[in-house]
């Protein structure tokens, strides 16, 4: 079997949540079990041990638990690309649209300098709607982001043909189609 079917059969569909008629994705199976857990960031280990990345920037909040694991072990910094309002120091911000109303997310100034290669990863991609969101902001900064990785796609939802439309190559580990 394969490191992407076993990591697949790991993630639990839950039926209408947050509301009807979304199957949500849950990730807790995965990160409770620590072969799966290990499996799955080894394969993201592989991935960039030689990307000569500067930073792994996560996106709240589950995007925090891969990212900080693979920049601890590939010992480079973390950034957190926070929701609005979370962070301290001065920030870029960047709104977008949900399917009702918006969300903002925001990255200290100083997070990273220009030319610094950077990881953006998340647990998943839907609409692509926050993985872009963070795209801006690292650039904003004057960042080269190497790729943009999630465990799970959900293609049907158009995200990763957004973030690829755009030239940044997007690495998911298995989609539900
Ligand atoms: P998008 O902005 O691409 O529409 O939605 C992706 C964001 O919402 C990610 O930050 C992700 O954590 C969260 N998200 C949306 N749907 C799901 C889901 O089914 N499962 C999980 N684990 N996260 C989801």
């Amino acid at each position: 079997q394969s490191a992407s079917l076993y990591i697949k059969d790991h993630i639990r569909t839950v039926p209408d949540w947050p509301q009807a008629g979304i199957q949500f994705r849950d990730i807790t199976p995965l990160l409770q079990d620590p072969t799966v857990f290990r499996t799955l960031i080894d394969v993201f280990l592989a991935r960039y041990a030689d990307a000569k990345l500067d930073s792994v920037a996560g996106l709240d909040a589950r995007g925090f638990i891969l990212g900080s694991v693979i920049a601890y072990e590939l010992n480079v910094g973390f950034i957190p690309i926070r929701k609005k309002g979370k962070l301290p120091f001065t920030t870029v911000s960047e709104e977008y649209e949900l399917e009702y109303g918006s969300a903002t997310v925001e990255l200290h100034t100083d997070a990273c300098k220009p030319g610094d290669r950077v990881l953006l990863i998340d647990d998943l991609i839907a609409t692509g709607g926050t993985m872009m969101a963070g795209k801006k902001l690292l650039e904003r900064l004057g960042a080269t982001i190497i790729e943009a990785a999630v465990i799970v796609d959900l293609p049907e939802l158009g995200g990763s043909r957004l973030i690829e439309s755009t030239g940044l190559p997007l690495f998911k580990v298995c989609d539900f189609a």
